[in-house]
């Protein structure tokens, strides 16, 4: 009787040492993964063929919506005080988000790094909602008290926990419209979990989103040391935008991401390496991209998407998550990157495109859109002026080449070459 108390202090004490100081990064994508393709295993097919069409798509011209603009609601599930973070630490997760998918990260790679040409600006950025689904006003932001204390992710999105979480009925919230918003729900978790997220096509539903530790959001508050920068939420949201690990989830030379200027890896990265580390798998002259966002190293050593990374979340909002293009929700982007000379929503397609060309848009204008086309040699090849923005342009007496469609309204602007490919 005596050995077993000692034996099981000895646990508890191992058990209570590793969740406080050696919390890894782990975030619920592989098992989660691993359940749905075992469950519609047509996925797979669909991811190579997403992967093909990122692949084949030069980046410039595969920027076909311009800037495309996620509104975000946040939901806090507290059960004590500290888990029931802040306006601020919300506000610095979103201005975390614009920063990394903008690539105007203060800790991006310098110029003449080996992996600098590579950095992708995904043209992606995320506001906090001003309307909620019922068209009322709101911060983007509700909370609810919870009586459970901690949460655990089994990678089943029918699990119990999730029930509770995402489920107002079970003592949760639930999501707000999951096609026109990017539902963030946050809680305590004590299996070691940092984030979860839903994927593209995994017929998520109500339960389509991202799921965040309240210590590992956002960049001020309460944070774990490892998880300060808000980047596991840039890795939950890659995710929700289709990407994989970096490593490609199983331990040897052939698991890959599918993306073609990533490197292969091994395994995941964890800590903060620094310089060169090359493993089995990786290039010699680059090593592993251990400083790419779905790597797992710590937040102050993550600094890029690469630009088939970015190639490919937008292909999935042009795709499977296209009601986001386009999306009229009214939100507040947090950020100073903020560019407010460009025109933003726009959808144009298709690209290549070969008899017409199409321009959508959600916004209405007192002001005319002067819309443009040039051929290489800088001459105007189309003109028109338009109020109502959305319009067609006729390509068929165009030769086929590379064109530079210009739009501009007032002091704003927006820029696209497009393919004409008879
Ligand atoms: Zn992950």
């Amino acid at each position: 009787m005596f050995r077993k108390i000692i034996v099981l202090s000895i646990l508890f004490v191992l058990v209570g040492v590793n969740m406080v100081f050696a919390q890894q990064r782990k975030c619920g994508y592989t098992s989660y993964y691993l359940n749905l393709i075992e469950k519609y295993p047509e996925i797979l097919k669909e991811e190579q063929e997403l992967q093909q069409i990122s692949e084949k798509s030069n980046y410039k011209l595969s920027q076909n919506s311009g800037i495309i603009q996620i509104p975000v609601v946040v939901h806090v599930l507290y059960n004590t005080e500290n888990q029931n973070i802040s306006d601020e630490q919300i506000k610095s997760q979103i201005v975390a988000l614009n920063r990394d998918y903008r690539a105007t990260n203060s800790d991006k790679l310098p110029g003449g790094h080996y992996f600098f040409d590579r950095i992708g600006d995904t043209e992606i950025e995320f506001c906090l909602a001003k309307e909620n689904p019922f068209g009322e006003p709101t911060t983007g932001i509700e909370r609810k008290y919870t009586s459970k204390i901690s949460f655990a992710y089994s990678g089943n999105l029918n699990d119990e926990d999730e029930n509770i979480i995402k489920k107002s009925i079970n003592g949760g919230l639930d999501a707000w419209n999951p096609s026109k918003y990017l539902n963030i729900w946050i809680a305590n978790f004590t299996d070691g979990t940092l984030g979860y997220a839903t994927f593209p096509n995994d017929n998520a539903g109500i339960k389509d989103g991202v799921v965040i530790h309240y210590r590992a959001f956002g960049t001020t508050g309460n944070l774990l040391s490892s998880y300060n920068k808000g980047r596991t939420t840039t890795h939950e949201i890659g995710h929700w935008l289709g990407l994989k690990h970096i490593w490609g989830d199983v331990d040897n030379c052939f698991a890959d991401d599918g993306i073609s200027d990533t490197p292969k890896q091994y395994d995941a990265t964890y800590g903060c390496p620094s310089g060169l580390y090359a493993d089995e798998c990786s290039p010699e002259s680059t090593g592993r991209m251990y400083q790419n966002f779905m790597d797992y190293t710590d937040d102050a050593c993550m600094a890029l998407f690469t630009i088939k990374q970015a190639d490919y979340m937008r292909n999935i909002l042009n795709t499977k998550r296209s009601s986001f293009v386009g999306n009229d929700i009214p939100c507040e982007i947090i950020s100073a990157v903020t560019n407010n000379t460009q025109i933003r929503n726009v959808k144009i397609y298709p690209n290549p495109a070969s008899n017409y060309l199409f321009i959508d848009g959600m916004s209405n204008n007192k002001e005319p859109y002067q819309i443009r086309l040039f051929n290489e040699l800088g001459q105007i090849v189309y003109h028109t002026s338009v109020v109502l923005y959305k319009t067609e342009i006729e390509l068929s007496a165009l030769r086929n080449g590379i064109y530079y469609l210009d739009i501009t309204s007032g002091d704003k602007q927006y820029n696209q070459s497009i393919l004409v490919l008879h």
